[in-house]
Protein backbone atom coordinates (compact mmCIF):
# COMPACT_ATOMS: atom_id res chain seq x y z
CA UNK A 1 0.00 0.00 0.00
CA UNK A 2 2.78 2.25 0.44
CA UNK A 3 2.17 3.85 -3.52
CA UNK A 4 -1.26 5.17 -1.55
CA UNK A 5 0.64 7.04 1.26
CA UNK A 6 -0.72 3.89 3.34
CA UNK A 7 1.55 2.38 6.16
CA UNK A 8 0.86 -1.52 6.79
CA UNK A 9 1.79 -3.00 10.29
CA UNK A 10 1.40 -6.40 11.22
CA UNK A 11 1.06 -7.97 14.39
CA UNK A 12 0.83 -10.53 16.37
CA UNK A 13 -2.43 -13.11 15.69
CA UNK A 14 -1.75 -15.03 19.14
CA UNK A 15 -1.41 -11.90 21.05
CA UNK A 16 -3.48 -9.20 20.46
CA UNK A 17 -2.00 -7.17 22.86
CA UNK A 18 0.56 -6.20 19.60
CA UNK A 19 -2.51 -5.40 17.80
CA UNK A 20 -3.74 -2.71 20.36
CA UNK A 21 -0.49 -1.71 21.10
CA UNK A 22 0.45 -0.85 17.20
CA UNK A 23 -2.81 1.36 17.14
CA UNK A 24 -1.90 5.29 16.72
CA UNK A 25 -4.15 7.98 15.91
CA UNK A 26 -3.44 7.77 12.60
CA UNK A 27 -4.98 4.25 12.22
CA UNK A 28 -7.61 3.69 9.88
CA UNK A 29 -8.21 -0.31 9.14
CA UNK A 30 -7.59 -3.46 11.18
CA UNK A 31 -6.92 -6.01 8.29
CA UNK A 32 -7.67 -9.80 9.62
CA UNK A 33 -7.13 -12.89 7.53
CA UNK A 34 -8.81 -15.69 9.69
CA UNK A 35 -7.10 -18.33 9.82
CA UNK A 36 -3.94 -16.99 8.79
CA UNK A 37 -3.00 -18.59 5.72
CA UNK A 38 -0.12 -20.98 6.07
CA UNK A 39 -0.11 -20.76 9.93
CA UNK A 40 -4.09 -21.94 10.26
CA UNK A 41 -3.98 -19.55 13.36
CA UNK A 42 -7.59 -19.03 14.59
CA UNK A 43 -7.79 -15.81 16.27
CA UNK A 44 -10.21 -14.34 19.20
CA UNK A 45 -12.71 -12.02 16.58
CA UNK A 46 -14.70 -10.65 19.14
CA UNK A 47 -11.77 -9.35 20.63
CA UNK A 48 -10.66 -7.75 17.72
CA UNK A 49 -14.12 -5.84 16.68
CA UNK A 50 -14.18 -4.57 20.62
CA UNK A 51 -10.31 -3.13 20.13
CA UNK A 52 -11.14 -1.38 17.16
CA UNK A 53 -14.46 0.26 18.56
CA UNK A 54 -12.96 1.01 21.80
CA UNK A 55 -10.66 3.08 19.34
CA UNK A 56 -12.94 4.07 16.16
CA UNK A 57 -11.06 1.99 13.59
CA UNK A 58 -13.10 0.17 11.10
CA UNK A 59 -12.61 -3.74 10.52
CA UNK A 60 -12.15 -5.94 7.66
CA UNK A 61 -11.84 -9.54 7.67
CA UNK A 62 -10.82 -12.20 4.48
CA UNK A 63 -13.06 -14.85 5.46
CA UNK A 64 -11.84 -16.86 2.30
CA UNK A 65 -11.22 -19.90 4.16
CA UNK A 66 -14.78 -20.14 5.89
CA UNK A 67 -16.89 -18.40 3.41
CA UNK A 68 -20.78 -17.17 5.07
CA UNK A 69 -21.71 -20.37 5.37
CA UNK A 70 -19.41 -21.00 8.30
CA UNK A 71 -19.13 -17.09 9.50
CA UNK A 72 -20.99 -14.24 9.12
CA UNK A 73 -18.71 -11.91 9.99
CA UNK A 74 -20.94 -8.78 9.54
CA UNK A 75 -23.67 -10.52 11.93
CA UNK A 76 -19.99 -10.80 14.33
CA UNK A 77 -19.76 -6.72 14.16
CA UNK A 78 -16.93 -6.63 11.12
CA UNK A 79 -18.02 -3.23 8.45
CA UNK A 80 -16.78 -5.43 5.55
CA UNK A 81 -16.08 -9.09 4.68
CA UNK A 82 -14.11 -9.87 1.34
CA UNK A 83 -14.30 -13.43 -0.33
CA UNK A 84 -12.17 -14.75 -2.79
CA UNK A 85 -14.66 -16.30 -5.29
CA UNK A 86 -11.73 -17.75 -7.04
CA UNK A 87 -12.48 -20.92 -4.04
CA UNK A 88 -15.40 -22.21 -2.78
CA UNK A 89 -17.69 -20.13 -4.62
CA UNK A 90 -16.71 -20.35 -7.84
CA UNK A 91 -15.89 -24.52 -7.11
CA UNK A 92 -14.36 -25.89 -10.35
CA UNK A 93 -10.91 -23.99 -10.55
CA UNK A 94 -11.50 -22.55 -13.34
CA UNK A 95 -12.32 -18.64 -12.82
CA UNK A 96 -10.72 -15.83 -10.73
CA UNK A 97 -12.90 -13.49 -8.55
CA UNK A 98 -13.87 -11.62 -5.28
CA UNK A 99 -16.56 -10.32 -3.40
CA UNK A 100 -16.99 -7.80 -0.71
CA UNK A 101 -19.85 -7.17 1.80
CA UNK A 102 -19.94 -4.45 3.91
CA UNK A 103 -22.40 -2.84 6.69
CA UNK A 104 -24.64 0.09 6.30
CA UNK A 105 -21.49 2.24 7.90
CA UNK A 106 -19.01 1.91 4.67
CA UNK A 107 -21.54 1.21 2.04
CA UNK A 108 -21.84 4.68 0.44
CA UNK A 109 -18.00 5.00 0.67
CA UNK A 110 -17.44 1.55 -1.00
CA UNK A 111 -19.46 2.84 -3.43
CA UNK A 112 -17.96 5.41 -4.50
CA UNK A 113 -14.65 3.74 -4.14
CA UNK A 114 -15.80 0.62 -6.50
CA UNK A 115 -17.36 3.76 -9.18
CA UNK A 116 -13.61 5.55 -9.07
CA UNK A 117 -11.37 1.78 -9.76
CA UNK A 118 -14.17 0.89 -12.24
CA UNK A 119 -13.39 -2.71 -11.02
CA UNK A 120 -15.91 -4.96 -12.40
CA UNK A 121 -16.31 -8.26 -13.15
CA UNK A 122 -16.47 -9.57 -16.13
CA UNK A 123 -20.25 -11.43 -17.52
CA UNK A 124 -18.44 -15.02 -18.40
CA UNK A 125 -17.17 -14.95 -14.63
CA UNK A 126 -20.00 -13.95 -12.72
CA UNK A 127 -21.72 -16.59 -14.72
CA UNK A 128 -19.53 -18.93 -14.09
CA UNK A 129 -19.33 -17.92 -10.18
CA UNK A 130 -23.09 -17.65 -9.66
CA UNK A 131 -23.32 -21.45 -11.31
CA UNK A 132 -21.07 -22.90 -8.65
CA UNK A 133 -22.35 -20.47 -5.88
CA UNK A 134 -25.73 -22.91 -5.90
CA UNK A 135 -23.89 -25.62 -4.72
CA UNK A 136 -21.47 -24.17 -2.27
CA UNK A 137 -23.72 -25.50 1.34
CA UNK A 138 -24.04 -28.77 -0.26
CA UNK A 139 -19.73 -28.68 -1.62
CA UNK A 140 -19.07 -27.20 2.33
CA UNK A 141 -20.54 -29.94 3.64
CA UNK A 142 -19.07 -32.72 2.04
CA UNK A 143 -15.54 -30.61 2.31
CA UNK A 144 -16.14 -30.51 5.77
CA UNK A 145 -16.78 -34.50 6.22
CA UNK A 146 -14.11 -35.32 4.20
CA UNK A 147 -11.93 -33.32 5.56
CA UNK A 148 -12.20 -34.38 9.25
CA UNK A 149 -11.66 -37.57 8.30
CA UNK A 150 -8.46 -36.92 6.77
CA UNK A 151 -7.38 -34.57 9.86
CA UNK A 152 -8.43 -38.16 12.02
CA UNK A 153 -6.56 -40.22 10.14
CA UNK A 154 -3.02 -37.67 9.64
CA UNK A 155 -3.42 -37.06 13.30
CA UNK A 156 -2.37 -40.35 14.10
CA UNK A 157 1.01 -39.81 12.52
CA UNK A 158 3.47 -39.13 15.27
CA UNK A 159 5.46 -37.19 12.32
CA UNK A 160 2.53 -34.87 11.71
CA UNK A 161 1.43 -31.97 13.67
CA UNK A 162 -2.00 -30.77 12.12
CA UNK A 163 -2.76 -26.91 11.20
CA UNK A 164 -6.67 -27.94 11.49
CA UNK A 165 -9.43 -27.28 14.17
CA UNK A 166 -8.68 -30.60 14.97
CA UNK A 167 -7.40 -31.02 18.53
CA UNK A 168 -10.08 -30.53 21.15
CA UNK A 169 -9.54 -27.91 23.85
CA UNK A 170 -6.58 -26.62 21.95
CA UNK A 171 -6.51 -22.69 21.59
CA UNK A 172 -7.07 -23.00 17.77
CA UNK A 173 -9.88 -25.14 18.19
CA UNK A 174 -11.09 -22.77 20.71
CA UNK A 175 -11.42 -19.87 18.19
CA UNK A 176 -12.51 -21.63 15.90
CA UNK A 177 -15.43 -23.09 17.93
CA UNK A 178 -16.56 -19.93 19.27
CA UNK A 179 -16.95 -18.60 16.09
CA UNK A 180 -17.76 -21.02 13.23
CA UNK A 181 -20.44 -23.47 12.05
CA UNK A 182 -18.20 -25.87 10.30
CA UNK A 183 -14.56 -26.15 8.99
CA UNK A 184 -13.55 -26.28 5.53
CA UNK A 185 -11.41 -28.54 3.61
CA UNK A 186 -8.21 -26.47 3.70
CA UNK A 187 -5.57 -27.59 6.25
CA UNK A 188 -1.55 -27.78 6.92
CA UNK A 189 0.46 -30.30 8.09
CA UNK A 190 3.64 -29.45 9.89
CA UNK A 191 5.84 -32.30 9.52
CA UNK A 192 8.90 -32.98 11.34
CA UNK A 193 11.71 -34.53 9.13
CA UNK A 194 15.76 -34.18 9.06
CA UNK A 195 15.19 -35.56 5.13
CA UNK A 196 13.72 -33.12 3.18
CA UNK A 197 13.78 -35.68 0.41
CA UNK A 198 11.73 -37.67 2.05
CA UNK A 199 9.08 -34.86 2.19
CA UNK A 200 9.13 -34.68 -1.35
CA UNK A 201 8.76 -37.64 -2.19
CA UNK A 202 5.48 -38.87 0.15
CA UNK A 203 3.87 -35.36 -2.10
CA UNK A 204 5.36 -36.21 -5.34
CA UNK A 205 3.49 -39.56 -4.90
CA UNK A 206 0.45 -38.80 -4.32
CA UNK A 207 -1.81 -39.71 -6.99
CA UNK A 208 -5.38 -38.07 -6.31
CA UNK A 209 -3.73 -35.31 -4.73
CA UNK A 210 -3.38 -32.62 -7.67
CA UNK A 211 -0.39 -30.29 -7.29
CA UNK A 212 -1.60 -26.64 -7.03
CA UNK A 213 -1.13 -23.41 -5.37
CA UNK A 214 -4.73 -21.84 -5.28
CA UNK A 215 -7.76 -24.20 -3.71
CA UNK A 216 -11.59 -24.71 -2.83
CA UNK A 217 -12.09 -27.13 -5.75
CA UNK A 218 -13.47 -30.48 -6.09
CA UNK A 219 -10.39 -31.88 -6.75
CA UNK A 220 -8.07 -32.38 -3.85
CA UNK A 221 -4.50 -30.83 -3.89
CA UNK A 222 -1.34 -30.37 -2.13
CA UNK A 223 1.29 -28.01 -1.72
CA UNK A 224 4.76 -28.42 -0.19
CA UNK A 225 5.64 -24.68 0.58
CA UNK A 226 9.51 -24.62 0.57
CA UNK A 227 9.87 -21.13 1.64
CA UNK A 228 10.40 -19.31 5.02
CA UNK A 229 8.75 -16.22 6.41
CA UNK A 230 10.64 -13.53 6.64
CA UNK A 231 10.42 -9.52 7.15
CA UNK A 232 7.34 -7.95 9.68
CA UNK A 233 4.96 -11.20 8.74
CA UNK A 234 7.13 -13.61 10.86
CA UNK A 235 5.24 -15.28 13.28
CA UNK A 236 5.76 -19.09 12.70
CA UNK A 237 8.43 -20.16 13.48
CA UNK A 238 9.84 -23.47 11.66
CA UNK A 239 12.82 -25.17 12.52
CA UNK A 240 15.38 -26.35 10.04
CA UNK A 241 13.24 -30.22 10.34
CA UNK A 242 9.88 -28.91 10.05
CA UNK A 243 8.26 -28.70 6.65
CA UNK A 244 4.85 -27.45 5.68
CA UNK A 245 3.11 -29.25 3.19
CA UNK A 246 -0.59 -27.74 2.71
CA UNK A 247 -3.40 -29.65 1.37
CA UNK A 248 -7.05 -29.21 0.17
CA UNK A 249 -9.53 -31.89 0.94
CA UNK A 250 -12.09 -32.34 -1.89
CA UNK A 251 -14.85 -34.18 -3.24
CA UNK A 252 -13.32 -38.10 -3.57
CA UNK A 253 -14.37 -40.90 -1.71
CA UNK A 254 -12.41 -40.23 1.61
CA UNK A 255 -11.48 -43.55 1.73
CA UNK A 256 -10.17 -43.38 -1.80
CA UNK A 257 -7.96 -40.40 -0.32
CA UNK A 258 -6.90 -42.09 2.68
CA UNK A 259 -5.85 -45.05 1.03
CA UNK A 260 -3.88 -42.96 -1.22
CA UNK A 261 -1.98 -41.17 1.48
CA UNK A 262 -1.38 -43.92 3.16
CA UNK A 263 1.32 -45.33 0.38
CA UNK A 264 2.53 -41.91 0.22
CA UNK A 265 3.08 -41.86 3.81
CA UNK A 266 5.52 -44.80 3.32
CA UNK A 267 8.27 -42.53 1.83
CA UNK A 268 7.86 -39.98 4.82
CA UNK A 269 11.63 -40.69 6.58
C1 LIG B 1 -6.50 -17.30 -2.55
C2 LIG B 1 -6.75 -16.36 -1.47
C3 LIG B 1 -6.89 -15.00 -1.74
C4 LIG B 1 -6.73 -14.42 -3.14
O1 LIG B 1 -7.69 -14.89 -3.97
P1 LIG B 1 -7.59 -14.83 -5.57
O2 LIG B 1 -9.01 -14.86 -5.98
O3 LIG B 1 -6.81 -16.03 -5.98
O4 LIG B 1 -6.90 -13.55 -5.90
C5 LIG B 1 -7.12 -14.14 -0.68
N1 LIG B 1 -7.22 -14.61 0.58
C6 LIG B 1 -7.12 -15.91 0.87
C7 LIG B 1 -7.23 -16.35 2.30
C8 LIG B 1 -6.88 -16.83 -0.14
O5 LIG B 1 -6.75 -18.12 0.15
Amino acid sequence: MKEFNIKTIFYNPSDLKTLERSITKKTKLIFVENPGSNTFDFQDLGKIISIAKKHKILTAIDNTWGTPYFLKPIKLGFDMAIVSATKYYSGHSDVMGGSLAVNKKVFQKVKAAEKITGLRLGPDDAYLITRGLRTLDVRLDRHRENAKKIAAFLSKNKKIKLLYPFKKNSLNFRMWKKYYSGASGLMGLKIKSNNINSVRKFVNSLRLFGYGYSWGGFESLVLHQEFRETGNRKFMTLAKDEHLVRFHIGLEDPNDLIADLKQALRHLK
